[in-house]
């Protein structure tokens, strides 16, 4: 199809108006005036929930809920039932995900069901065709577990995937700084080892982040959307819906991750979609929906396009050695609608931003050169 007057995303920031052609939806001719057109967004960290639970999602809700939010590519965490700690089980969701409308790739456990003990096998994990490696919320690894979990990886070409916190630490603000400290020494004995620090959410974190890649270190860190916008100011209207880990922190931390996201100290803007029923909601779980309200919040933030194009395209496909293949998404910035988390293709209903007038839809969605998402034509 061809889109006439259309604005492009790319490193640079946003082109002028012009008419780009996309291999997908034939020979049609569109008016795109006023849109924006981008390779389609990555999410390096997303829990599908599957298998082993469908009333929170299914590779298949999931996949629509991605897409409809802007998402061609999304990186499914290992914390399933059973726990992705198997070669054949990487290899069993790969090839399930082989029918989705989107790309979604598998990340493996790095210890056997995310206990911190014995680790999983990194090759066999990578020829399988997992990713990554991450433990993702459980981090029970200790630091000479790491240390040896980052030389597999190594030796496999995967990298490891961590969260700044640990049950052993707990939640605070000093504890994400001291985890991200204590992956960064494991890592200095790691040669050849690249870490990921997911959901940055502190001043401390973030400075430690700086210092490690000044000197060197193979360190990447991602933010989320709703630690960019929200604060724990946020989380007394919340109620249950404000529980999320890492916790919506400071004013000061808010600022902090902001800008070293406009820096490129944090590299990617990753959504920790971690949608969950209503009812376990309610009774606390942790956890955002991410995936259908993430480019809206990203919009309302004002952030530089170029910064934009880096988070969502570019550094999240580099971390994990992908690329752009026929994934395009078509953008309204200015289109206005009210988030209501009934409509979420998603099962996950979870949002801390229902109700919120917000501004920035996506309008259209190409995967595999196939529309996936139109709503040009809807009425709305
Ligand atoms: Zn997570």
């Amino acid at each position: 199809m061809r889109l006439h007057h259309v604005r492009q995303l790319t490193s640079h920031g946003l082109s002028s108006p012009r008419t780009v052609a996309i291999a997908a939806g034939g020979a049609e001719d569109r008016d795109a005036t006023g849109l924006i057109l981008s390779p389609g967004w990555l999410d390096l960290h997303a829990h599908l929930r599957d298998p082993g639970f469908p009333e929170k999602e299914t590779l298949t809700s999931g996949a629509a809920s991605a897409a409809f939010g802007g998402f061609t590519h999304v990186v499914a965490m290992a914390n399933t039932m059973p726990v992705t700690d198997k070669p054949d089980r990487v290899r069993e969701l790969v090839a399930r995900a082989a029918d989705l409308p989107i790309r979604v790739s598998v990340v493996a456990a790095v210890s056997i069901g995310l206990e911190g003990r014995q680790l999983t096998d990194a090759t066999g994990m990578k020829a399988a065709g997992a990713v990554a490696l991450s433990d993702d919320g459980r981090h029970l690894l200790a630091a000479e577990t790491l240390g040896r979990a980052l030389r597999a990886a190594a030796r496999a070409g995967l990298p490891v995937l961590i969260h700044a916190q640990s049950e052993h630490l707990g939640n605070g603000p000093d504890a994400e700084a001291t985890a991200v400290a204590e992956a960064l020494r494991s890592l200095a004995q790691a040669p050849g080892a690249r870490l990921h620090i997911q959901h940055v959410s502190t001043r401390a974190a973030v400075d430690l982040i700086s210092a490690a890649k000044r000197q060197g270190f193979a360190v990447t860190a991602e933010v989320t959307p709703h630690h960019l916008a929200l604060t724990a100011g946020d989380v007394a209207s919340l109620g249950p819906f404000g529980n999320v880990s890492p916790p919506l922190r400071s004013i000061d931390d808010r600022a902090a991750v902001r800008e070293a996201l406009d820096q490129g100290v944090i590299d990617v803007i990753a959504t920790d979609h971690a949608p969950h029923e209503i009812a376990a909601k309610a009774a606390g779980a942790n956890g955002f929906h991410g995936f259908e309200t993430a480019l809206a919040v990203l919009i309302g933030l004002g952030l530089d396009p170029a910064v934009l194009y880096r988070a969502c395209v570019q550094r999240p496909r580099e971390i994990i050695g992908q690329s752009v293949e026929d994934e395009w998404i078509l953008i309204d910035p200015d289109r206005e609608w009210t988030v209501d988390s009934s409509s979420f293709k998603s099962r996950g209903k979870n949002t801390p931003f229902d109700g919120r007038r917000v501004r920035g839809r996506i309008v259209m969605t190409v995967c595999r050169g196939q529309v996936i998402v139109e709503r040009m034509l809807q009425r709305v």
